[in-house]
């Protein structure tokens, strides 16, 4: 059992921002879900994808849980482990964050994510910037 599932708590599954990588995208499609359905552009522009929310609440969520547990992308894996301000930090919204805090290996997982999720948030504005340059040619 998870901290989260001990705890009977999906908080974060609503009013939050989940920008998925290419990486959550293709295990999400593995699935069979089709990427219309769960997928948005983000407001931040450049491309990225944030996975979508319906009344504050994260499509996937099913009765308080989680439909596609396995796959669900490396921002819910690693939260509360986040990114505020440009800062590692742990998310104060967690009510149980003092359990994550405490928990080297979820720390150490959590900055192993984020870094992945930089790289590939890094990786798709250039990209888009890359486009819209040649665009402009
Ligand atoms: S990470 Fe925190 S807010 Fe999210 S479900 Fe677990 S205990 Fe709740
Ligand atoms: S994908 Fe799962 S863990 Fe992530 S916000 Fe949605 S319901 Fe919660």
């Amino acid at each position: 059992m998870t901290i989260c599932g001990d705890l009977n708590c999906s908080l974060c599954c609503h009013e939050r921002e989940v920008i998925l990588t290419h990486e959550d995208i293709n295990r999400l499609l593995t699935m069979g879900h089709y990427e219309q359905t769960f997928s948005r552009t983000s407001g931040h522009g450049h491309n990225l994808k944030e996975l979508i929310f319906i009344d504050g609440s994260c499509i996937f969520l099913n009765n308080g849980s989680c439909s596609v547990y396995q796959n669900r992308p490396t921002s819910c894996r690693i939260f509360p482990f986040t990114m505020i301000d440009g800062k590692e930090t742990i998310d104060r919204d967690c009510p149980h964050c003092s359990r994550f805090e405490s928990d080297q290996v979820f720390i150490s997982n959590g900055k192993e994510g984020l870094q992945r999720i930089i790289k590939d948030i890094q990786g798709t504005i250039a990209s888009s910037n890359e486009r819209e340059k040649a665009s402009s040619l």
